[in-house]
């Protein structure tokens, strides 16, 4: 509210400057208790050692943000794991637990329009999140490290964090494992370090990221590093695959399929590229974190590669990581158009066209499951993924390529680094086309019987 007062020329009044608790989350349905609100996060710079032999993680999570209202005390999101201390600009700060919330009170409050920093020391053994709509995820112990990784809800299970996709932010990543083991994770790899028996693995995401897009991936890997145009890529592959296998080999071709889909949806948004292929059975999915897709071992399983999921998860890096929902109700946006990615390969790649992979979804699609807002438990449902991407075609086909390909290339253009919602992806397509698609664009996503073909 201080935001809009602010946006619409009022002079702030007392009560704006008052102090005063943020919300303790940010009223997403879809994620309950997730996200806070009262700040703003804009960098967060963790520092993890992690022992798989103990499976104990010790963190030391420093983040900048903005206030942006006069706070009292503010929530940060944290999934078990216990809290040595935490300082609010360098002054110890009160802190209490209540479920996944860690409450911090500063010595002082913090003046709305204030950057303050806050630091928290903490350690334990993380737990996995087991009731997620995709199954396992959150920090997994594996039998040769952990795999952090999960869609909605992963990030607060091994870092305090504002844990909702409306606040992105950059990050810089150091972990420390046990000599020997690789430790990966999202962008830039830096310098690496060892020291009385740990090595020291260093990332760096410049790209404003959200929360469920970080990762971390340590254990036994065959870790390859090189450069794509002018950037690094870091794909990785358990060590006990073999490097021609399915998996290595499809990671190979990830440079190939960026351009391809960079052709399509505009320039790469990101100044790193990747992908780690994991062996845990319970990692039921690949997902698109960020600049580096994690792959789950059933997407290679019959020993032959699987580019079409290859194609999806860095459609993403453009549809959900650079361009990111505001509210999960929307999840259509990302999955829509990943899907609509592997129909684009799949026909660049001499497989079946667009337009046959269209027809065939078409004629089975169960047109009373909707796109937008399908409910928590139907986030990664056929409705979001496949619905959504016959919506995507259909706008094609109405608007034509050359404006579809506008739209697409305009979006990824102008709200990169930021969020959207389904409403102003329709307005640009309106305004980008001239033509009315409110109702074409609600037949698609959420009405009840099959649209008429365009
Ligand atoms: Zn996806």
């Amino acid at each position: 509210m201080a935001v809009l007062l602010a946006a619409s020329g009022c002079t702030p009044s007392d009560e704006d400057d008052a102090f005063r608790p943020g919300s303790a989350d940010v009223g997403d349905p879809y994620v309950p208790g997730y996200g806070n609100g009262g700040y703003d996060v804009a960098h967060y710079a963790l520092d993890v050692r992690y022992d798989p032999a103990t499976d104990r993680l010790t963190g030391r999570a420093v983040l900048t943000a903005t206030a942006t209202q006069g706070l009292s005390r503010f929530n940060l999101d944290l999934a078990g794991l216990d809290i040595d201390r935490v300082t609010v600009d360098g002054a110890t700060a009160k802190h209490r637990r209540t479920g996944n919330e860690l409450v911090v009170e500063p010595a002082r409050g913090v003046p709305r329009g204030a950057r303050f920093t806050v630091e928290v020391a903490y350690a334990g053994v993380p737990a996995p999140v087991t009731d997620g709509p995709l199954g396992s995820g959150g920090f997994l112990h594996t039998d040769d490290g952990a795999i952090a990784l999960g869609q909605p809800d992963s990030a607060a299970t091994w870092f305090p964090v504002n844990d909702h996709p409306s606040d992105k932010a950059t990050y810089d990543i150091a972990v420390s494992v046990p000599d020997g083991l690789a430790a990966l994770s999202n962008g830039v790899p830096g310098p690496k370090r060892s020291d009385g028996g740990w090595t020291t693995w260093r990332w760096s995401e410049r790209s404003p990221m959200a929360s469920y897009l970080t990762t971390l991936v340590i254990g036994d890997y065959r870790v390859t590093t090189g450069t794509h145009e002018g950037r690094p890529i870091v794909t990785a592959v358990p060590s006990g695959e073999p490097p021609n296998g399915p998996a290595a080999t499809s990671l190979a071709r990830t440079g190939e399929i960026v351009d391809f889909l960079a052709g399509r949806f505009g320039p790469y948004p990101f100044e790193a590229y990747g992908g780690v292929a994991v062996a845990d059975d319970r990692i039921g999915y690949a997902l698109e974190t960020q600049s580096r897709p994690v792959y789950g071992p059933g997407f290679f399983a019959d020993g032959r590669p699987n580019l079409n999921v290859v194609a999806h998860e860095l459609a993403h890096q453009w549809f959900g990581d650079s361009v990111s929902l505001s509210r999960w109700s929307d999840i259509w946006l990302n999955e829509g158009f990943a899907t609509y990615a592997e129909w684009l390969w799949e026909e660049h790649d001499g497989g079946q066209s667009v337009q046959r992979a269209f027809e065939a979804r078409y004629a089975t699609t169960d047109w009373t499951r909707p796109s937008v807002d399908p409910g928590r438990e139907a986030m990664f449902g056929s409705a979001v993924y496949l619905r959504g991407a016959l919506a995507v075609h259909a706008l094609r086909r109405t608007v034509g390529d050359d404006a579809f390909f506008r739209i697409l290339r305009q979006w990824t253009t102008e709200r990169r680094d930021r969020n959207g919602t389904t409403a102003d992806l329709v307005a640009l397509a309106e305004r980008i086309s001239g033509r009315q698609l409110r109702s074409l664009m609600d037949a698609w996503l959420t009405g009840g019987s099959a649209p008429a073909l365009p």
